[in-house]
């Protein structure tokens, strides 16, 4: 018993970590980024657990996966609503500061009579540093 709340204090201690960890940054990290972030806290932790807890606390909407183009997935540690710029060059994500629209779900909704939980919307281009 003593055992399994040492265990699962210690898992609770590290998944604040990594969420400090992505809240402390807007450059939305991959899983590996992360990882390499955290590890210089907590040096023992693995990819494998940094892994398994970006999906818990995603699936918990504490956090949001971005499955936006690029061959890794991203995370970010604002949950809400909010419009992404992504460089079809060297995958830099940023966040863009325009208000997200809601009425686009409404009528989304009207149209397909689906209960919108969600839109996404993402610009590609190239970022200053790769215009040049
Ligand atoms: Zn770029
Ligand atoms: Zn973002």
């Amino acid at each position: 018993m003593e055992q399994l709340d040492q265990h699962n204090l210690r898992i609770t201690k590290q998944r604040q970590l990594i969420l400090d960890e992505l809240c402390s940054v807007t450059s939305h990290p991959t899983a590996d980024e992360l990882y390499q972030m955290v590890r210089k806290r907590l040096p023992k932790i693995s990819l494998g657990t940094v892994y398994r807890n970006l999906e818990i606390l995603s699936d918990c909407g504490i956090i949001q996966k971005l499955d936006i183009g690029g061959t890794q997935k991203r995370f970010d540690g604002n949950a809400s609503t909010h419009y992404h710029v992504r460089c079809s060059r060297c995958g830099r994500v940023d966040d863009l500061s325009i208000p997200p629209d809601f009425n686009v779900e409404k009528t989304a909704s009207r149209l397909t009579r689906f209960k919108i939980l969600r839109h996404r919307l993402e610009f590609t281009g190239l970022c200053p540093d790769c215009q040049s």
